[in-house]
């Protein structure tokens, strides 16, 4: 179950990978065939389910793009 549910601005993502080191459960990865308007690919998640919330993501992103929700249960 996943005890985090993650949400992106793309048009703010750069691509730049910083936040994919930072999660712990590996699940962040670009996505080659999302490019946003400013011609960047975006992040996305591989496995949403195995997201714990822990929000590491968002904090470690330097342009904001991630919102995590902590889910109870
Ligand atoms: S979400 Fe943020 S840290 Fe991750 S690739 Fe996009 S701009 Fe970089
Ligand atoms: S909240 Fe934690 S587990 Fe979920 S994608 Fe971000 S860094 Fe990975």
């Amino acid at each position: 179950m996943a005890k985090g549910k993650i949400t992106f601005d793309y048009e703010k993502c750069k691509g730049c990978l910083l936040c994919v080191g930072y999660c712990p459960t590996k699940i962040l990865a670009l996505d080659k065939t999302h490019i946003n308007e400013k011609g960047y690919n975006v992040i996305m998640v591989t496995d949403p389910e195995k997201c714990i919330g822990c929000a590491f993501c968002a904090i470690m992103c330097p342009d904001s793009v991630i919102t995590v929700e902590k889910l109870k249960g």
